[in-house]
């Protein structure tokens, strides 16, 4: 059984995920084929599907110009389990308080673009996060800032603010985990989530 992964490909790090994915994939001795989405039709045969970081008002145009928005969200209803980090947390809120993106509303929280360590645009932190044993390198680049948490849990929080956050099949963070050789957020947010479920891998029995 080969579970098919979709990175979200019209813009950020496609490839980091990719090999994110297969690592915690084959950690557990899964098999998974990864297929980059940059038009419609390609995410309803996905089991999982991530949401790369990049520039926000990109990302949320060319996924509603793409019909790609609508798929996700149907993704999401099936509570098949989707990953979005950085850019992809801001497209996925509740609420952005910008006209130039189009929130998925799929966690709901409400964030701020660039607000995150505005002092820096980007650092590094050990960071405790709610399922792992040992602190996470987390990796910040011009990171939003999680203003409200509506019905989402709270996984790590930096500084008194949430940047990991789950709502059912949906983990976000505010922070890159596929720039870290360490998968293990990727594994949490694909494999470990008790209200997402992988089709594929119920259907083997
Ligand atoms: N600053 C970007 C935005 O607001 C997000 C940055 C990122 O994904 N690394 O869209």
């Amino acid at each position: 059984m080969t579970l098919t992964a979709g990175v979200v490909a019209v813009q950020g790090d496609v490839e980091e995920h990719a090999v994110a994915i297969e690592r915690a994939a084959n950690d557990r001795g899964l098999a998974v084929e990864v297929v980059e989405i940059r038009e419609s039709g390609l995410v309803p045969d996905c089991d999982l599907l991530a949401l790369p970081g990049g520039e926000s008002t990109t990302i949320s145009r060319l996924l509603h110009s793409e019909g790609i928005a609508p798929e996700i969200r149907d993704h999401v209803d099936a509570d098949k389990p989707l990953f979005a980090t950085c850019a992809g947390l801001i497209v996925a809120s509740s609420d952005v308080g910008d006209d130039r993106v189009e929130e998925l509303e799929l966690v709901d929280v409400s964030v701020q673009r660039n607000a995150f360590g505005r002092q820096k645009d980007s650092f590094e932190a050990p960071l405790p996060v709610d399922g792992l044993d040992e602190p996470f390198p987390a990796v910040f680049i011009r990171a939003p800032v999680i203003d409200e948490v509506g019905d989402a849990e709270v996984l790590a929080t930096w500084d008194g603010r949430p940047v990991a956050v789950r709502d059912g099949p949906v983990v976000a963070t505010s922070f890159h985990p596929e720039l870290t050789a360490d998968s293990r957020v990727h594994g949490l947010a694909f494999f470990e989530n008790d209200d997402a479920t992988l089709p594929a891998l119920e259907d083997s029995g």
